[in-house]
């Protein structure tokens, strides 16, 4: 069977980022003055999902959250949006919402800080066969390699094609977690990456590297470049280098999940090589243009007037015959 509309799944956390502006960080037994506050909307899976939606593509977030103010107002927000939150569960143990405290001097250097709570209660086997029933994708944030086995497990099993992809970050390509998620790496159909991700997971530094490790690869693997765009490889292809679009970039938090929501947009609409990248990195510059990993993800019809003023087309509207 072959469901007509594509529907994405994301899998992993939602936070709530507490974002502290100081002139330079505390010592111990220190105080020093705040000079802004700010609280964002955040977490890999949620976010990847609003950059879906406001693509136009219908997103659904699987997730766990506390019984708190956090998770009402940030799941107001994600209906809001119209991401499908039915498959959110509430903490059982009384655990609260995650959340990440940030400090931040002028540098832009950060300290860190982050509260997991209800997320670790999140489990391989809360994603079940009736979550998958209106999904054509299933894209894993994050999370160890035993979410990564339970989605391809059951993406096979389906009575329809569901393509799976994942975008471990860094805490998922090192130590144990990478050890477990190496093997399953061919079984997947995408994989996001940044270099130094490229470098803890699948030990490569050059990404010219990638068609010699095929056997170890999925089909098609995204890498983030940062200020230099990306490099996409595509088993059997050349690989395609696109340099990334030129903004003033004020906040580049959350960048990649941008990047991964407009690729798996674009790759959903049936584009490959230079169209996919060049996609992948409109709706990821436009992300990076103001505080916070959610205000700047582009709809689509700012996406294609980005891309008319960068003198070229919205390859989906090409594609589309529009
Ligand atoms: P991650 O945070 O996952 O490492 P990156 O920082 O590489 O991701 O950013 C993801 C994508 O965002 C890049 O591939 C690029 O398309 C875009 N991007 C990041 N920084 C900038 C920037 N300064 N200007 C324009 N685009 C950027």
């Amino acid at each position: 069977m072959i469901l007509s509309r594509p529907r994405i799944l994301t899998i992993g956390y939602f936070t709530t980022d507490l974002l502290v502006k100081v002139d330079r960080f505390a010592d111990i037994d220190d105080e020093v003055p705040i000079q802004t506050f700010g609280e964002y909307q955040g977490g890999s899976a949620a976010n990847t999902a609003v950059g879906v939606r406001r693509l136009g593509v219908p997103a659904a977030l699987l997730t766990c959250v506390g019984n708190d103010e956090l998770a009402r107002k940030g799941l107001r927000i994600l209906a809001s949006e119209d991401v499908d939150i039915s498959r959110v569960a509430t903490s059982r143990k009384g655990l609260g919402s995650p959340y990440v405290v940030g400090i931040v001097d002028p540098q832009g250097e950060r300290q860190l800080y982050s509260y997991g709570g209800a997320a670790q209660e999140l489990t391989p086997d809360q994603l079940t066969r009736e979550d998958l029933a209106d999904v054509t994708h299933l894209h894993i944030c994050t999370l160890g390699p035993e979410f990564v086995e339970r989605a391809l497990e059951i993406a096979g099993e389906a009575d329809h094609r569901i393509t799976v992809s994942a975008d471990p970050g860094a805490l998922g390509c090192a130590g144990e977690k990478a050890t477990g998620l190496r093997p399953l790496l061919p079984r997947l159909d995408l994989l996001f990456l940044n270099t130094v991700e490229m470098g803890l997971l699948i030990n490569m530094t050059d990404v010219r590297q990638l068609p010699v490790c095929a056997d170890a690869l999925p089909p098609r693997v995204a890498i983030k470049l940062g200020a230099k765009g990306c490099v996409l490889y595509e088993r059997g292809a050349a690989l395609t280098f696109a340099p990334a679009f030129k903004v003033d970039a004020i906040d580049t938090t959350g960048a990649g999940d941008a990047f991964a929501a407009g690729h798996l947009v674009g790759w959903i609409h049936g584009l490959v090589g230079e169209g996919l990248a060049t996609f992948s990195n409109a709706v990821a510059a436009l992300s990076t243009r103001v505080h916070g990993c959610r205000d700047g993800l582009p709809t689509m019809n700012e996406v294609t007037a980005f891309l008319r003023v960068h003198c070229t087309t919205n390859p989906i509207e090409t594609r589309m015959g529009r």
